[in-house]
């Protein structure tokens, strides 16, 4: 391990772990400092380490590595353990603080740990990181829809909205009503055109007629704007009824909880 050479992989395992002497540790450092061979070679073993530990089986060290490594314990001043536990301190507390012997074995499994640890959550941030990009394009595509229904909501319902019927031609213009309605979620969209003007205190009501045969529910009240235009959008409205037909009927102006007759339109 002289600077000539580059440092063996065995010894670069042990500088990983701090496991050299100090002057070893020292050698090995100023040779990474102006070789890139090596330095690469170490991130190797640094990457290999930390993905080995986050398997829960323990990473057995190249034999010449181990030895070495084991050969470093052993030579280890014994006070570490005996004089000190005479003093009844905690053997492994004072071989974490030893000087001059790296880090010992608590150093050397928290070092691996701790790049263990590290890259995890790097990889775990990757994975929110891309987890987020996906939730905010899915959020920007709801968004995007619920735009797109407000705009065909404001586009119903808007006075400035321009209705047009059309007729065969020559034909007067007569009341229309186009009812959508989707049972499932009590959703109803009304919109009438050429609709006679009412009274002040009457107003049109519409009706949702239900297919099983139960009474008329007042699905909205409507009163024709200047150009006979009026719309009902999304009335409260049970869910799950299947209807029959829709009718209008004109009522006092509060409205009705039952059509009062005649039915002035009606479709089914
Ligand atoms: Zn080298």
């Amino acid at each position: 391990m002289n600077g000539a050479k580059h440092i063996s992989q065995e010894d670069l395992a042990l500088y990983s772990m701090q496991a050299l002497t100090p002057e070893e540790q020292t050698e090995v450092r100023d040779h990474l400092q102006g070789c890139a061979a090596c330095k690469a070679a170490l991130r190797d073993i640094l990457a290999e380490d930390a993905l080995l530990g986050l398997s829960v089986e323990q990473q057995a060290l190249p034999a010449g590595a181990q030895q070495r490594f084991m050969a470093h314990i052993a030579n280890t001043p014994q006070e570490t353990t005996l004089g000190r536990s005479a003093k009844a301190e905690p053997a492994v507390v004072s071989a974490g603080r030893k000087p001059g012997s790296g880090l010992g074995w608590l150093g050397w499994v928290t070092a691996f740990a701790a790049i263990a640890v590290a890259v995890y959550f790097g990889y775990e941030s990757q994975q929110l990181k891309q987890q987020l990009g996906k939730d905010q394009s899915d959020i920007a595509q709801l968004s995007a829809q619920a735009d797109r229904a407000q705009e065909l909501t404001d586009a119903l319902t808007s006075p400035a909205a321009k209705q047009v019927t059309l007729t065969e031609t020559k034909q007067p213009a007569q009341p229309v009503g186009h009812a959508t309605y989707l049972p499932s979620k009590g959703a109803l969209i009304f919109v009438a055109s050429n609709l006679h003007p009412v009274k002040p205190e009457k107003t049109y009501e519409l009706w949702l007629i239900p297919a099983n045969g139960k009474a008329p529910i007042p699905a909205g009240l409507f009163r024709p704007d200047a150009t006979g235009s009026a719309s009902v959008v999304l009335p409260q409205l049970p869910e799950g009824v299947e209807a029959k037909a829709f009718g209008v009927t004109i009522e006092d102006a509060q409205g009705s909880n039952t059509p009062t007759l005649p039915i002035v339109m009606a479709g089914s």
